[in-house]
């Protein structure tokens, strides 16, 4: 059998391993635009954007491509499946045959179409050289202006802050992370970013980047004028589908079903461009590391014949200042929250619930307790409110038997 994974990120990286340690010994090519073998993101707006480690962490070492047999052709762009023929080609008009084919192109920063975005000193944030650009343009720089404060704005926040800038945020809502944490836990955010000195304008949007030739200021739509060395945008991602073709059906993601296929024979998709038919929260497209790892192993066991639902109740992890906030789960909406410990005080673990079920479990510097609800919310429990409030209560005592979860 020959295998093709397109995209060499995190899931793809993690798929290839994953077949390797299952045993499979066929043909194995992994095909990746950037030029560094598969590396790690999360560093990229943490320790290795504030100099704290300086060469990006390699999913495996770079030897082991080799070791491994597995064909990794870097700086390679795939321009096209053709599934009914099954070949994937490449730009400069090779073909390459497979028997199953992995779509793992991830995702990269959306750029709305704001006057002054080509400017000298405006930055999005994806991949190394991006947070290499940065970490320069930081050196010489006394002031950022950010735009959007999603979990990559306000990381960004926190590391230019420790290399000692002033920086200023502008975001839409009225907290950071709104949307995925509310307006209660986005609060907590805010205020973690105010004790840290950042400046935060809430309901209001980039309108144009000002500068000649060079990023000079920043222009909201309230007609602020925010003066800043260099601008980062942090605006949320977009899937990179272009390669599905028109044989493969393409929503906010690669469409796949509770096993990872598409409906093409022998085309999967994972980690960030996957738009996944999630057994518990229906279709999702989320962008977690520990997620693109998982759905990569799982992948290759369904490749090699497997028919697995992906299950998993999904973990993401942010680092801000000295503070950790975890998520585990998957809501866009609840109508209830449990909450153990102390949100003023920014060390909590929330629980949110629609109609009674766990759908997701946020924390911020509360160890466990993200981890410990996720066979809880992959089995649709309804734990009792008390019990949820109870910090001495070890999730794991309401844990559903293994063999039923
Ligand atoms: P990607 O990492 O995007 O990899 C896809 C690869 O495919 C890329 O190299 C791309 O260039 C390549 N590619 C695309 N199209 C083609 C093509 N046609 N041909 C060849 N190659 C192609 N998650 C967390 O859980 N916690 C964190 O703290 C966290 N921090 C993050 C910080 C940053 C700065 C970023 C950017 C992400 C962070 N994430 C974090 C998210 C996490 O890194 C991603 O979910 C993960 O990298 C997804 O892996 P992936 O392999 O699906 O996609």
């Amino acid at each position: 059998m020959d295998v093709v994974v397109v995209g060499g990120g995190l899931a793809g990286a993690a798929a290839v391993g994953a077949l390797r340690a299952e045993g499979f010994d066929g043909c194995l090519i992994l095909i990746g635009d950037e030029t560094l073998p598969p590396y790690e993101r999360p560093p990229l707006s943490k320790g290795y954007l504030r100099g704290e480690e300086t060469e990006p962490h390699l999913v495996h070492p770079e030897p082991w491509y080799a070791e491994q047999d597995v064909d990794l052709r870097l700086g390679t762009r795939a321009s096209r499946l053709v599934a009914s023929e099954r070949v994937v080609e490449l730009e400069g008009g090779e073909r390459v045959a497979f028997d199953a084919a992995i779509l793992a192109t991830g995702s990269r920063p959306r750029r709305p179409p704001i006057p002054g975005l080509e400017l000298e000193g405006v930055f999005d944030l994806r991949v190394a050289g991006d947070a290499d650009r940065i970490k320069a343009a930081a050196a010489g720089s006394s002031r950022a202006v950010l735009i959007g404060m999603g979990f990559i704005g306000a990381e960004v926040a926190a590391s230019l802050r420790h290399l000692g800038l002033d920086v200023s945020v502008v975001e839409p809502f009225s907290v950071p992370l709104e949307r995925v944490l509310g307006p209660i836990l986005g609060g907590a955010i805010a205020s973690l970013h105010r004790d840290h000195g950042v400046e935060m304008i809430f309901g209001d949007l980039a309108e144009r980047f000002d500068g000649a030739g060079r990023f000079e200021a920043l222009v909201t739509r309230a007609g602020r004028r925010i003066e800043g060395d260099l601008a980062i945008l942090g605006v949320g991602v977009e899937p990179v589908t272009e390669i599905a073709g028109p044989e493969v059906e393409v929503g906010n993601g690669i469409v796949v079903d509770e096993t990872l296929r598409t409906a093409a024979p022998g085309v999967f998709a994972i980690g960030d461009v996957a738009l996944h038919d999630h057994p518990v929260f229906g279709p999702v497209r989320v962008e977690h590391f520990d997620k693109a790892i998982k759905q990569g192993e799982a992948v290759a066991r369904n490749v090699l014949g497997a028919d697995e639902p992906f299950a998993d109740a999904m973990w993401f992890w942010s680092d801000q200042y000295d503070s950790e906030i975890q998520m585990s789960g998957y809501a866009t909406a609840w109508d209830d929250m449990v909450v153990r410990g102390s949100i003023e005080e920014r060390s909590f673990a929330a629980f949110l619930l629609q109609d009674g079920v766990l759908r997701s479990t946020v924390t911020m510097d509360w160890k466990l307790d993200a981890r410990r609800s996720m066979p809880l919310i992959a089995a649709e429990a309804r734990p009792e409110r008390e019990l949820l409030a109870d910090p001495g209560l070890d999730l794991r005592t309401l844990h559903p038997p293994k063999d039923a979860t």
